[in-house]
This record gives structure tokens, C-alpha cells and sequence, in this order.
């Protein structure tokens, strides 16, 4: 059965069930998310939190959020369906790299599957009617719901007096009075809700998504335009050290810390170089096996240039490969030439 056939298999004269009524929410861990959880547990609604991990977002937040608020979370993996929205997102991104209408709709349609499966009602989920004046606008949550193919039983609870009512308002099971009418980006409705709910920990504002964030934004898009976006390892280094584009076809990554260096040695693999000064405190850098000499001896002089040693001093670079090890003598490169390749 396709989604909307589902949603169209309800009797609105014989829809309300025996059991209590029960609900799926979309779940970030965010204010708006926390704060529709609490309404439809208000309203009587027994209620699971769905979230969707991926190498975008800390879900470990999410899960303390969910913890604290003491809602059941089901956390699905999302990366590889992300990854692909973000080849080609039907509508577009937002601001940054960030495909936020596609990826809703590929959250929500997720979710009423879930619905399906697990046996609840309906989903809900945390938007605000124009919130975000890309994904949240009235068109917007028309075409998400629309698209995620669960729309009549999709409430949003924090704006659904502004919104059409919805097949679990229409039947009964949610009173449409008791429901938000919140518009904006203003968080003062939500923040007294919050707190008459009892919720104490206030997330920031920033949803934590990393694709919304420049600088990473930045990276993913010279990743998707050189490399390609294959694999998860390649979008996990895009949070760790430095990046410097050499050419083409190579990227050096360097560690701004020990954490970073450390991070960068536990995640070469076969097909990596990892270059490491001798007898001087300085990063480990990551660069691809096929780099070419030339290549390879810049990649060497930028780990210069990042460890302790003074400009002009010869510096011994350790190559370390599945062949062995292998040595180039070089000086730090100067900053003015580092710079323009910093990602
Ligand atoms: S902010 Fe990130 S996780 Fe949220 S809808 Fe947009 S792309 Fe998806």
C-alpha cells in the first residue's frame, strides 16, 4: 500500500480507537521538537520520538534530550539517504548546503512508515509555520506534506490553528483547539510552553545540523565537486583538522591538535599516505596514495609550516604507507602560499 492510500483508509465515522491514541513525533532534541512531545503527552496522545542519525548531527544530544524529557526515541541511520539527497536535492538547498525541504520529506515519509509498521496513529512533527523562510513557509509544509505521502495524518502541532486541520483534529483524536498557533521565529511561545511543561534544559538556537554551518558547508561542497561524495569516511575527515585543496585531484588534511592527528592515524586506510615531521613537535597530515610528487612534496613543507619549526629550517618528513616508510627533507611553506589553500 503506497502512503497515501493509508492515510485514506481511515472511516472518519469509525476511526476512534478503543486504545488510547498514540502518535509518532519527528525528533531533534531542539526547542520546538521538545516542546510538541510535551503538548501531544498534555493532550493524552502516547507518544514514541523517531530521530535520524547521520554524519551530520549529534544524535547523542538528541538521545539525552529524549532521556530527559522521558519519551522513547527509535533512532534510524540516515547518512547514506542524506548523502544522496545532497548529490541532488529536487528542491534545492537552503542557505548552505543544506536540502532541508527533501530531507524533511525523506524524514517524514520514514516516519510514517514507521507509524505504519509499529501500529501508531499518526506522525507530528516540531515545525513552525514560517520559521524558515525556505522549508517552513506555507507552501513549504503544504509540499512536504504532500510529498511525504503521510500529509492527512501529519499534525504539526505548534502551528495547526494557522494550518488546515488534519485527519486526527477532524476525527477527534486531538483537540485542534488545545493546539499552537505559533508563527515566526520568535521562541517566546514556546519558551513559556516549555516551562509549562516543565522543561528545564533549553537547547540554543542553533539546530546543530552541519549542514546548515558555512565552514563545513564549504568542505562537503569541494568534497561533492572533486572526489565525489562516496562513502561515509571521506564526510567524517570533513570534521577533522585543517584542509587544503593541492589540486584537482588531491586534498591534504592536516591535525590542529593531538585529537585531530590521532583522529587522522585511526582513519587512514590503504590508499593513504600519512606525513608526520621528525624530531619536531607537528601535525600529522593525511593525503591520498596517488598524489603526485610534486604534490606530495607541498603536502610535506604545509606540515612543516604547521609544526614548531622556524621558517628556513630543514625539516624531515616521515611518509608512512602499507609499503613502509619512506622520507623528504623540506621548509615550511610560507603562510601567504598556505592560505588560498585552505578549504
Ligand atoms: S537542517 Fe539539516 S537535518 Fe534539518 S532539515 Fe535541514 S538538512 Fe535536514
Amino acid at each position: 500500500m503506497n502512503p497515501s492510500d493509508f492515510a485514506n483508509t481511515i472511516d472518519r465515522t469509525t476511526a476512534m480507537p478503543a486504545r488510547p491514541i498514540s502518535a509518532l513525533g519527528l525528533f531533534s532534541g531542539g526547542l520546538d521538537s521538545l516542546v510538541a512531545v510535551a503538548m501531544m503527552r498534555d493532550l493524552g496522545i502516547t507518544t514514541k520520538a523517531v530521530t535520524f542519525d547521520s554524519p551530520f548531527f549529534n544524535v547523542s544530544q538528541t538521545r539525552q534530550a529524549a532521556e530527559r524529557l522521558g519519551v522513547p526515541l527509535h533512532v534510524e541511520d540516515f547518512g547514506p539517504t542524506l548523502i544522496a539527497i545532497i548529490q541532488q536535492p529536487q528542491h534545492g538547498f537552503g542557505a548552505q548546503l543544506n536540502p532541508c525541504i527533501d530531507c524533511h520529506i525523506a524524514m517524514l515519509r520514514r516516519t510514517g512508515e514507521l507509524m505504519e509498521t509499529m501500529g501508531y496513529d499518526f506522525i507530528f512533527s516540531g515545525e513552525v509555520l514560517n520559521q524558515r523562510p525556505m522549508s517552513q513557509n506555507p507552501a513549504a509544509l503544504r509540499l512536504i506534506a504532500q510529498k511525504c505521502g503521510y500529509g492527512p495524518l501529519l499534525l504539526r502541532p505548534l502551528s495547526a490553528g494557522l494550518l488546515e486541520p488534519t485527519r486526527p483534529e477532524s476525527l477527534g483524536w486531538v483537540p485542534r483547539e488545545r493546539l499552537g498557533k505559533i508563527e515566526g521565529r520568535s521562541r517566546r511561545e514556546q519558551l513559556r510552553l516549555a516551562e509549562d511543561y516543565g522543561i528545564k534544559i533549553i537547547p540554543p538556537v542553533a539546530g546543530g545540523c552541519r549542514l546548515t554551518e558555512p565552514n563545513f558547508a564549504r568542505r562537503l561542497k569541494d568534497l561533492k565537486d572533486h572526489e565525489g561524495l562516496r562513502g561515509m569516511r571521506a564526510v567524517h575527515l570533513l570534521k577533522i583538522g585543517r584542509h587544503l585543496r593541492l589540486n584537482q585531484s588531491t586534498k591534504l588534511i592536516v591535525g590542529r591538535n593531538e585529537r585531530d592527528n590521532i583522529e587522522l592515524e585511526g582513519n587512514a586506510e590503504l590508499y593513504d599516505l600519512l606525513l608526520k615531521p621528525e624530531a619536531i613537535p607537528g601535525p600529522t597530515g593525511l593525503v591520498p596514495i596517488t598524489i603526485r610528487a610534486d604534490a606530495l612534496q607541498q603536502a610535506a613543507a604545509i606540515c612543516a609550516r604547521y609544526s614548531d619549526a622556524e621558517s628556513g629550517q630543514t625539516v624531515r618528513i616521515r611518509i608512512r604507507s602499507t609499503q613502509g616508510l619512506d622520507y623528504i627533507e623540506t621548509q615550511p611553506a610560507c603562510p601567504e602560499n598556505v592560505e588560498p589553500l585552505l578549504i
